[in-house]
């Protein structure tokens, strides 16, 4: 990645604007004297050259007007966020977001009232940074309202206008700042938004657990997070919202271990990465942040289970797996190859490699004896069936999964 500014690509031929979504909302919208313009991180990605993942939209045309016009060409329409402006039109069986022209009137940290506006320069003052502040229209005529096209060149993730006072209106925007700069950032961060970051960082308290959580996911995904964990460390961001954290260093070499072993990136794991196993953490941090449950669930998971040794042994590995599942256990040695990478030894990064791909090739084998077969042999169901299940189990999985359901039937049978 290179810091001198660069050609801008045509977007006339980009994919984003040839999707067959995004011509049938153009045309859809399309209004003499009201244009609607691609914006945000669709021109933002397009001219970077990085996978655009979803099409937004600004429009002079109101909501009302937007979804009139889109019903009226027989598109769907979902009011996915009126009070901001937004509407989602399904075209193609694809989302495209469409959001009024607007400029913010009032905001308190978290939220903002709103007005709309036909004035573009008005609707990208209100935007986050100046590369976030790009339109283009149907054609890929590009807008830059407020000269962002230098800063995306450079790949400086800067705030538009004064940097405190936009954070001030919207505290979510130092986390974004970061985001940003984990994806598309190049050198140092801007200096200027890294010192607002410094100083407004308790601000983020008044965010919503949902909204933390899951920008934090975000910047875990990033190709490499580690130049922006590593920024948001030393401004403490990272310790304000993540205490739980001891420390980024092992990020370092997972990402290492990733781009070695061409696993994917995996926002959990990199978290696991930077906080310690302990279960009380673990719940602290899931009850704070409201992790989802199976989020909540595999951390758990990973923290509590018992410890394996990476020269465990394939038979010894297909009982635990049996037992823990093959998330904890894979989280596990995953970490342990990192580390071992880390510390170039060569021998235990080969023998955690063999265990992983032992963890890939696992099929759980099904447990061959059920309730119905006791109840046949004349057990009542009830509480002592139960144990003698859970006894015939431990038994099969003793046996390496290797005693039949006759085998195991029969020694019910002999009252064994
Ligand atoms: P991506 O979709 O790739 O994560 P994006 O830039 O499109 O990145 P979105 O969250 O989809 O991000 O928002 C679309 C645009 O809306 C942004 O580019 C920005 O211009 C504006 N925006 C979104 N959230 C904020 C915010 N909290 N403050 C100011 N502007 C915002
Ligand atoms: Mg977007």
């Amino acid at each position: 990645m290179s810091g001198a500014p660069r050609e801008l690509p045509d977007l006339k031929n980009h994919p984003a604007l040839r999707a067959p979504e995004t011509k049938a909302v153009f045309k859809a919208l399309e209004t003499p004297g009201a244009p609607t313009r691609l914006v945000g991180g669709t021109v933002r990605n397009a001219l970077l050259g990085e996978p655009v993942k979803d099409i937004d939209m600004a429009s002079v045309l109101t909501p009302d007007r937007v979804t009139q016009k889109a019903e009226a060409a027989g598109l769907k329409v979902v009011p996915t966020g009126i009070g901001h402006g937004t509407v989602t039109i399904v075209a193609h069986g694809q989302p495209v977001e469409v959001t009024t022209l607007r400029a913010d009137v009032e905001t308190d940290g978290r939220r903002a009232t709103i007005r709309y506006t036909e004035d573009w320069a008005e609707d990208a003052g209100r935007r986050d940074f100046t590369m976030n502040a790009l339109y283009c229209d149907a054609d890929g005529n590009l807008f830059d309202p407020l000269g962002g096209i230098g800063d995306l060149q450079a790949r400086k993730v800067r705030f538009i206008g004064d940097a405190e006072d936009r954070i001030r209106e919207d505290y979510l925007r130092i986390l974004r700042f970061f985001r940003f700069f984990a994806f598309y950032g190049h050198g140092r961060p801007d200096a200027a938004g890294l010192k607002a970051c410094v100083r407004l960082k308790s601000g983020m308290d008044v965010l919503s657990a949902e909204r933390i959580w899951s920008e934090l996911k975000r910047i875990l995904e990033a190709p490499d997070p580690a130049r922006a964990m590593l920024w948001m460390r030393t401004t403490e961001v990272l310790q304000r919202v993540l205490p739980e954290s001891w420390g980024i260093d092992s990020i370092h070499t997972l990402i290492a271990a990733e781009q070695a072993e061409g696993w994917l990136p995996d926002p959990l794991l990199r978290l696991q990465s930077i906080m310690p196993p302990r279960a009380d953490r673990i719940d602290a941090m899931s009850e704070r942040l409201k992790l989802a449950k199976s989020e909540t669930a595999r951390l758990s998971e990973w923290a509590t289970i018992d410890q394996v040794a990476a020269d465990i042994s394939d038979d010894a590995l297909a009982a635990r797996l049996y037992r823990d599942g093959p998330q904890p256990l894979r989280d596990r040695f995953q970490l342990a190859f990192a580390k071992a990478l880390g510390e170039g030894n060569d021998d235990a990064c080969q023998g955690l490699r063999s265990r992983l791909a032992f963890i890939e090739g696992w099929q759980k084998p099904e447990f061959p004896v059920t309730g119905k077969d006791l109840m046949l042999l004349g057990h009542e169901p009830g509480p002592a069936m139960g144990e003698l299940l859970a006894a015939l189990e431990e038994q099969w999985i003793e046996s390496g999964f290797t005693l039949s359901r006759e085998t195991l039937l029969k020694d019910v049978r002999e009252g064994l």
